[in-house]
């Protein structure tokens, strides 16, 4: 059966489920990735649009679009946390690994837009790796 995981974002304000019911989970790579997140690349798994149901906070949920990429955030208000968003063409809901309680069920797929990967980034991935989109 499927299971129903919690996320939320640091301060507790903002509370979801989901089901563990995942289509693909990368590692992005990405300048934006990393300008966005302070680090060397973003976990994100990727789902239907409807699978998400705000327990809390919904309104405190505040989002980024990125002014010419399909890129873009969503974000707790008071914590800056990130949250799940849809992507410009609402076709996915966009999970960032790190703010789900416990971990989904499915492995990390691949490492995506690693030829803009950090050079102090030290991933040392066994996953497939692509150098833009994955194929
Ligand atoms: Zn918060
Ligand atoms: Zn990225």
């Amino acid at each position: 059966m499927e299971k129903t995981l919690t996320g939320q974002c640091l301060c507790g304000q903002v509370v979801f489920t989901v089901q563990d019911h995942f289509k693909a989970f990368y590692q992005c790579h990405c300048k934006q990735c990393q300008q966005l997140t302070g680090t060397a690349y973003a976990s994100n798994l990727f789902t239907e649009p409807a699978n998400i149901h705000w327990q809390s906070g919904g309104d405190q949920v505040a989002t980024y679009e990125h002014p010419e990429r399909s890129f873009s955030k969503a974000f707790c208000k008071h914590c800056g946390s990130a949250l799940p968003f849809l992507n410009k063409t609402k076709t996915a809901l966009i999970v960032p690994a790190g703010c789900l309680d416990e971990a989904a069920s499915i492995d990390v797929e691949a490492d995506i837009f690693t030829d803009e990967a950090a050079c102090w980034s030290n991933t040392d991935s066994l996953v497939k790796r692509f150098p833009g989109f994955p194929e």
